[in-house]
């Protein structure tokens, strides 16, 4: 059997990540995809409410399982008995990035391939941070979300914006 575990922060989650998690769910007999707790440093979104958000957005596929996980990929990967880490490639970035990681993860554990997948050129531009970015500023993302998630983030930005108001007025 063919598992393969797709590990990131997905903070939050978007239509990019949920077409890697699509077409991976195809390729492999079981897919994981591992909500790192360790990965953002001051994140949106807790590491629960995102687990809740990725089940949500991925229960259409019966494949596809939703974990939390820290540490080491090798070692999550010899939990759970996953032999491929799927990894998504956006551009020349990406791909120096990630082909370091996948080095040091064959380091590691030589049993344990990477399987990259290049983006579909209509998310190419879309990571987390960015959509973050925009949707702080008031820009519309949710054709680029899933719609669970567009109407999360649109209340934790709400939450942010009135949390840094209410800091403001009382001098912070
Ligand atoms: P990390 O912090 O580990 O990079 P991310 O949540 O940003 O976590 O990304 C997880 C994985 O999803 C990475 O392999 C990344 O390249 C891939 N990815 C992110 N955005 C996209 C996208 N728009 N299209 C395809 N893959 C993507």
């Amino acid at each position: 059997m063919k598992v393969a575990v797709f590990p990131g922060s997905f903070d939050p989650l978007t239509l990019g990540h949920l077409d890697l998690i699509r077409r991976g769910a195809a390729l492999f007999d079981q897919l994981a995809v591992a909500v790192m707790t360790n990965a953002a440093k001051d994140p949106l979104f807790t590491v629960e409410e995102r687990v809740v958000q990725v089940k949500k957005a991925t229960s259409g596929f019966d494949n596809v399982t939703v974990i939390t996980a820290n540490g080491l990929t090798v070692d999550l990967m010899n939990k759970i008995g996953a032999d491929y880490l799927l990894r998504g490639l956006r551009n020349t970035n990406d791909f120096q990035y990630e082909r370091d990681i996948a080095a040091m993860n064959q380091f590691l554990d030589d049993q344990v391939d990477t399987v990259f997948l290049l983006a579909d050129p209509k998310y190419q531009h879309l990571s987390s941070s960015l959509l973050k970015e925009v949707a702080r500023a008031g820009g519309d993302i949710d054709p680029l979300l899933p719609g669970n998630i567009s109407a999360d983030l649109k209340k934790r930005m709400q939450e942010r914006e009135e949390a840094r108001i209410s800091a403001h007025n009382q001098g912070h």
